[in-house]
């Protein structure tokens, strides 16, 4: 039967393909007693499911690449000792046996033991086994129920298919960028939150925020994912189908159109020289932001690399490999590269739990609240990215700064870091510009602060308007509420623009409305010459820009800005659209 679910639309485009359920409700399973005839076949159905995943494993480690994290392989050695440990398979086995419970109960009420246990178990290291076993478990149930694979181990079709999940953590979507996947669907999630954003990043049609979707689509059901509108068919009719794969030819055509953007400069009609920079999260993105024709590299979102590492951060020769891999790439033209900014919707699996904990963890210690509380780890940091500098033109970002203290601080270590690389000989750029992240309301307001201490600025929209509006960002309760046009939004990135020009502190927009070409024309008017946004974006911004003039942009622009009733904010963005 055909039906439409409705959510909030992330990614543009539209998907068609098989859905691919990513349930971490697999733990929920069926719980029945079995006949005494039945026992000695539910036992050799569990040895079966055991089998299929050890030749998952061995298949997943034969498959790792040469360049894998080494932690890869020995993750993997771990699950199969899991999957052979007595402690596991034996006590199931018995709980079949002498309760005759179904394998699914048996195996879930032995990992609800274990879990227990190991809640109670004081060494650290021990604890995060847990996680190791539940992931075992949930891999033997899926084999039980005949569906293969797990975020790790997708293989195959996955260019047909579309993947559906309750949600998807931003470190989980990290691992999609070696797939390729038609598109996402997710239960949970708004506009801006980093789930929404790297899909963004992977050019995907997605929505999310599409409630009850895991539960109400099923594995390998037929569905269509409108990435612009943010609706989702299942199982649709011949007739919308056909219609549907009509639009995704039609955008595949205008996609092959604007590739010819490419190359030419990018000015405004009245020839003012616009900057098109690239957001990215792991080195090898710098690719896709050349391919997409950026000048430069305008946010480096360096906390991707410290995720997925269960066993702390990554060293500092590992760091600065990493940040000379864009650098080389970016073949001198500027990467900003922003400081570790953990926390709230982005915890490190290492310090998980602190979050879970802290009671409001996007108010919390994240970014450079954490830097500055983890100095050696944040010298560490600084030290890599300096040596970065060597190599190309480098600039180093700041985020969620608000106090003069915090900046001063924060120079102090640079000036810090410089002082070790000289005793140890390394080479840097001694002229290395530092900037700050404008995402917190006070920063904008009291931006004198930063207009004397700093190099440049750049705006982070996504969270200044989560912190201005008090919505938080990924949450879909609150997404009709996340308005980037609300009039204080507006009003603090104007000014922010206007007093930084007026000074000659060079200005950017990093946050997600810099990527958005509805908003284009309207940021042109406000002032806006540098802007950063992820590669997928890049050209239906530029297509924007080549069509606007600055002159016939002021008065509708500042119509915007003098209006404060919805009614009378619209009418002049529709003359902005217009002008
Ligand atoms: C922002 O807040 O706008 C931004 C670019 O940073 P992030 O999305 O990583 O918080
Ligand atoms: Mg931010």
């Amino acid at each position: 039967m055909s039906f439409t679910l409705h959510g909030i639309p992330v990614s543009r485009g539209i998907a068609i393909g098989r859905a691919y359920l990513i349930a971490p409700a697999a733990l929920d399973v069926d719980h029945y007693l079995i006949e005494p005839t039945q026992i000695e076949d539910e036992v050799e159905r569990f040895r079966a499911a055991q089998k299929v995943v050890h030749q998952e494993l061995d298949e997943l480690r034969a498959d790792l690449a040469a360049d894998a994290p080494t932690e890869m392989g020995a993750f993997l050695d771990v699950h199969s000792m899991i999957l052979n440990d007595a402690m596991l398979v034996q006590e199931t086995i018995d709980l079949i046996r002498t309760r005759r419970y179904n394998v699914e109960w048996a195996l879930t009420e032995q990992l609800e033991r274990l879990t227990r246990h190991f809640d109670e178990v004081e060494d650290e290291y021990l604890r995060e086994r847990k996680a190791d076993i539940e992931q075992v478990v949930e891999r033997v149930l899926k084999a039980l129920a005949g569906a293969t694979g797990s975020l790790v181990s997708i293989h195959g079709r996955c260019d047909e298919m579309i993947v559906v999940a309750h949600d998807i953590a931003p470190a989980d979507m990290m691992q999609f960028k070696t797939q390729t996947f038609q598109g996402f669907v997710t239960d949970l999630g708004g506009r801006t939150s980093h789930t929404a954003i790297v899909a963004r990043s992977l050019g995907i049609p997605a929505t999310v925020g599409v409630q009850h979707a895991s539960a109400l689509i099923r594995q390998d059901d037929l569905i269509i994912v409108d990435g612009d509108h943010g609706i989702v068919i299942v199982d649709p009719a011949p007739i919308v189908l056909e219609e549907y794969s009509y639009r995704q030819s039609e955008k595949a055509l205008e996609a092959r159109k604007l590739q010819r953007l490419k190359f030419s400069p990018t000015q405004t009609v009245c020839g003012t020289r616009i900057e098109l920079c690239a957001n990215i999260e792991l080195p090898e993105d710098a690719q896709s932001a050349l391919d997409a024709g950026a000048t430069g590299i305008g946010l480096f979102r360096t906390e991707f690399l410290f995720m997925n590492q269960k066993h702390g951060m990554p060293e500092e020769e590992e760091q600065f490999t990493a940040y000379r891999r864009a650098v080389e790439l970016m073949n001198g033209m500027p990467v900003t590269i922003r400081t570790i900014d953990v926390g709230a919707d982005k915890p490190l699996d290492s310090i998980g739990d602190e979050y879970e904990t802290a009671p409001n963890p996007a108010l919390g210690l994240r970014a450079i609240r954490w830097s500055l509380s983890e100095p050696h780890m944040f010298l560490t940091q600084l030290r890599a990215i300096l040596r970065a500098s060597a190599f190309g033109s480098v600039k180093i970002l700041i985020p969620m700064l608000a106090h003069a203290r915090e900046i001063d601080q924060t120079l102090d270590l640079i000036q810090e870091a410089k002082r070790q690389l000289d005793d140890a000989g390394l080479a840097y750029d001694p002229n290395v510009r530092v900037g700050a992240m404008i995402e917190i309301p006070a920063a904008a307001i009291a931006l004198p602060l930063f207009l004397k201490r700093l190099d440049f600025l750049s705006i982070g929209t996504n969270d200044l308007i989560q912190y201005t509006l008090a919505i938080d960002r990924a949450d879909n309760a609150v997404a009709h509420l996340y308005d980037p046009l609300h009039p204080a939004v507006l009003h603090l990135i104007a000014f922010t623009l206007r007093e930084a020009k007026r000074v000659g502190v060079p200005v950017s927009i990093c946050g997600e409305m810099a990527g958005d070409p509805s908003l284009t024309r309207l940021l042109l008017g406000m002032g806006l010459t540098e802007f950063s946004m992820h590669p997928s974006q890049l050209l239906l911004v530029k297509q924007e820009i080549l069509r606007a003039h600055l002159k016939t942009l002021e008065k509708p622009v500042a119509d915007v800005l003098a209006a404060f009733e919805p009614e009378e904010v619209q009418s002049a963005l529709e003359r902005v659209a217009r002008a």
